[in-house]
């Protein structure tokens, strides 16, 4: 569920914005409070940036919650360090360890036609089937010993 999710949901509720990011931050902010830390008033672009891709990570996409959130860490030492920190545990993307083709697959089946064929392993693939010399990044690929890049039967 996204925060903006949680939150009108909340507000549907009690009429109570809170969501647990927004928790967290409104923690830091008595922090900072208590400690009379010194304020900054703008985020370096990076930081923004890094705070935005967090948010989107965990699928927050309500203008206003992004917008609350980048204020509080704007004006919050504790809470930028918070939101940074999430962004930094924010796992990297999948890279593809390789890319294959079909056609040099074992597990491709070619059917009546030059460049068409499905997937024994059952792999996603339109209704026509998979191409064979399209690149794609397969779990289930395993070289077909007889079978060379670009090669055809
Ligand atoms: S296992 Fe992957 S690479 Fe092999 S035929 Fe199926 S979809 Fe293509």
């Amino acid at each position: 569920m996204t925060l903006s999710a949680l939150i009108q949901k909340r507000e549907n509720a009690t009429a109570t914005v809170a969501t647990p990011a927004a928790h967290n931050l409104n923690k830091a902010g008595a922090v900072a409070k208590v400690a009379s830390v010194a304020v900054a008033t703008q985020l370096f672009p990076e930081e923004e940036t890094a705070i935005r891709a967090w948010l989107a990570h965990i699928e927050e996409t309500y203008p206003v919650t992004i917008a609350d959130v980048l204020a509080k860490c704007a004006a919050n030492p504790d809470a930028r360090a918070y939101c940074l920190e999430q962004a930094r545990q924010i796992p990297p993307p999948l890279e593809p360890d390789y890319t294959a083709t079909c056609g040099t697959c074992t597990h491709f089946q070619r059917i009546d036609h030059p460049n068409l064929g499905h997937c024994a392993q059952g792999e996603p693939e339109a209704i026509a089937g998979l191409w064979d010399t399209d690149r794609r990044w397969c779990r289930s690929f395993k070289q077909a010993p007889d079978k060379q890049e670009d090669s055809r039967p």
